[in-house]
């Protein structure tokens, strides 16, 4: 199965993709994860990008495009992949057919996460990463790890990431408005679009999404 998730900053995208990746047996490619790995290893393509980030921006189509086909061309997405943050504007969507028709595939499903934006601000105000693994993904309140600071699946530490301040969280959800937002008409018309609500318990979220991708294929 080939899959992208959309849904604004803070939807529970990443949550939501390292549980359906693992339920559908398929790599979570996350362009937020490669950039935050590159940052991490002090890369060129880390250095620039991290200004974007922190800032709340979204980084050039340049950048992002050439990582995220890398990525989906390495050999465990070969039969399938589900991708978390990519594509993010109208420019990386047509990038994205152009390099799935290319190789002969097509999408299955977009699956679409609808929040309220005060509920948006809330989670990422109180979300948690972990250093090992950016899809071990916690929140103090609403899905607390079993020590405070360490990761329950792998024994990581836990951070707030950069980006998760008021200000850039702010432009991140205009970013996401302007720009993002249109790629779900894009895909809609496209008949590719399955939109679910993703207010609820992760697991209520996570069945939801199973069935609406059923549904769909
Ligand atoms: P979130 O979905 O919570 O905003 P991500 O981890 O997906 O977080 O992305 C974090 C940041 O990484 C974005 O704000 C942006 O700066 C950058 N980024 C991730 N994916 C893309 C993309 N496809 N195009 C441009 N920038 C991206």
């Amino acid at each position: 199965m080939r899959i992208v998730l959309v849904g604004p900053p803070g939807a529970g995208k990443g949550t939501q993709a390292h549980l359906l990746a693992k339920t559908l047996s398929i790599p979570h490619i996350s362009t937020g994860d490669l950039f935050r790995a590159n940052i991490g290893q002090g890369t060129p393509l880390g250095l620039e990008a991290k200004g974007y980030m922190d800032a709340g921006r979204l980084v050039p189509d340049e950048v992002t495009i050439g990582m995220a086909k890398d990525r989906m061309l390495q050999s465990d997405a070969a039969n399938g992949f589900l991708l978390d943050g990519f594509p993010r504007n109208l420019g990386q969507a047509k990038a994205l057919d152009e390099f799935l028709a290319e190789q002969g595939i097509k999408l299955d499903g977009v699956l679409d996460l609808e929040v309220p934006e005060d509920e948006v601000v809330k989670r990422i105000a109180g979300r948690r990463l972990c250093r090992n693994n950016g899809s071990h993904v916690f929140h103090v309140a609403y899905n607390p790890p079993k020590a405070e600071g360490v990761c329950d699946e792998c024994g990581g530490e836990l951070f707030q990431r950069s980006d998760d301040t008021e200000e850039a969280v702010r432009v991140r959800l205009e970013e996401y408005h302007s720009k993002t937002e249109p790629i779900i008409g894009y895909y809609q018309d496209q008949g590719l679009l399955v939109t679910i609500p993703a207010l609820g318990t992760v697991d209520e979220v996570t069945a939801r999404a199973i069935e609406a991708l059923k549904q769909d294929s």
